[in-house]
């Protein structure tokens, strides 16, 4: 057994707390990683306080990981010793069902395999990144270039691939206006990436404070979603609008805004289904959609593009002792733009 030290939350109203686990050693197609940096993802708090009711405790959460590979197993070719490298949401899926074959293996038949709380098929409980070390399949891991911020990186891997995969799918570029609500982790790699893909991209907020930063991310216009004016000024004008808001919300006023034809993709995840208001959607054909991280090939894909267009997320790194705060300060939308866990801070 690999033995493992980090934070877990061992129901739902506790904050977490140092925990002492194992990891299985690794196998042939097994690298194990010295982790480095954890993003802190708004699921990880929807996870460890039961808001999608399917928590297995203990849960140690964190899928936005950046380490060094430590031990490979004797089949692996991506990586050596010494390699940085990468693990993000899911970390094993079925590999042979259409979505797999697909390389869409985040909507496995079967289920994908999630980096914590869930079983793996050797029936262990998965535990993620808020901890020194993981063991992962090669093939869910990513060789991560050395170019970039390694506390920077670590969100691309689930905020990153989360807002990039649906601004590709429905083709997010030049000549097209598009809508991202929300400005937190996600939102704020939404922007990012429209804006690099060469839209006009209008940042929705509830916060006016951040308006200033929405601009430096690259926004052509800010709206506070608020205000009833400022929305009606933007009717029937969007090509696409991505919704990364993490609480419950009014999705109609934005439906309202988009063009005939277009659509609205929700990746935020709150735990309260939400009511559309079917003639938003009928009267100029809109469509509203959902859309979860990405597959291996795209997360790379998506990896190398950051790499070559130096692009990475704005983090506040902290120590693991400050989680609990951090988690307080994201539920009062304080954070700019990711919480960033430097793991070296577990060894105090
Ligand atoms: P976050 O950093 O907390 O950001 C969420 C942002 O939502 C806030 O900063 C805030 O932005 C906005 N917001 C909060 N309350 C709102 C409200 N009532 N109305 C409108 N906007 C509101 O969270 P995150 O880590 O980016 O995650 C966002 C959501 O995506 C979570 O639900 C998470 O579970 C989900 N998620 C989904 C996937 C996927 O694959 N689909 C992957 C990762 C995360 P402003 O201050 O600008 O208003
Ligand atoms: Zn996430
Ligand atoms: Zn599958």
């Amino acid at each position: 057994m690999t033995k493992s030290f980090g934070y877990a939350a061992q129901n739902a109203t506790s904050p977490l707390a140092p925990f002492a686990f194992d990891r299985r050693d690794p196998g042939p197609n097994d690298v194990a990683i010295d982790i480095q940096f954890c993003g802190v993802c708004h699921s990880d708090l929807h996870t460890i306080r039961n808001e999608w009711n399917n928590a297995i405790y203990p849960v140690v959460p964190g899928h936005e990981i950046v380490g060094r590979v430590t031990a490979i197993g004797s089949a692996v070719k991506k990586f050596k010793v010494g390699d940085l490298a990468g693990v993000g949401v899911l970390v094993d899926s079925c590999r042979v069902c259409p979505s797999c074959k697909a390389n869409e293996q985040q909507y496995c038949d079967k289920g994908m395999t999630l980096t914590y709380n869930a079983r793996d098929k050797y029936g262990d409980l998965t535990f993620g990144g808020y901890a020194n070390n993981i063991v992962a399949d090669e093939t869910y891991t990513y060789p991560i270039s050395s170019k970039l911020n390694p506390a920077g990186v670590a969100p691309l891997l689930c905020a990153g691939i989360t807002t990039y995969s649906p601004l590709r799918h429905w083709k997010v570029g030049k000549g097209k206006k598009v809508g991202i609500v929300g400005l937190g982790g996600l939102g704020h790699m939404g922007l990012k990436f429209a804006h690099s893909f060469g839209a006009h991209v209008v940042q929705f907020t509830t916060s006016l404070n951040k308006k200033e930063d929405a601009l430096r991310l690259g926004a052509d216009e800010v709206v506070l979603s608020k205000d009833p004016d400022a929305m009606q000024a933007h009717a029937n004008s969007f090509d696409f609008i991505l919704d990364t808001a993490a609480a419950p919300h009014d999705l109609n006023p934005y439906l309202e805004l988009l063009k005939r034809d277009a659509a609205m993709t929700l990746v935020g995840l709150p735990d309260v289904p939400p009511t559309v208001v079917t003639g938003a959607l009928a009267f100029r054909r809109r469509s509203l959609s959902g859309s979860i991280i990405g597959g291996l090939v795209e997360t790379q894909e998506m990896l190398d593009y950051c790499a070559q267009h130096n692009i990475t997320a704005d983090v506040e790194v902290i120590p693991i002792q400050k989680i609990n705060e951090a988690y307080e300060r994201m539920l009062k939308n304080d954070v700019k733009y990711r919480f960033v866990i430097d793991m070296a801070s577990l060894q105090k």
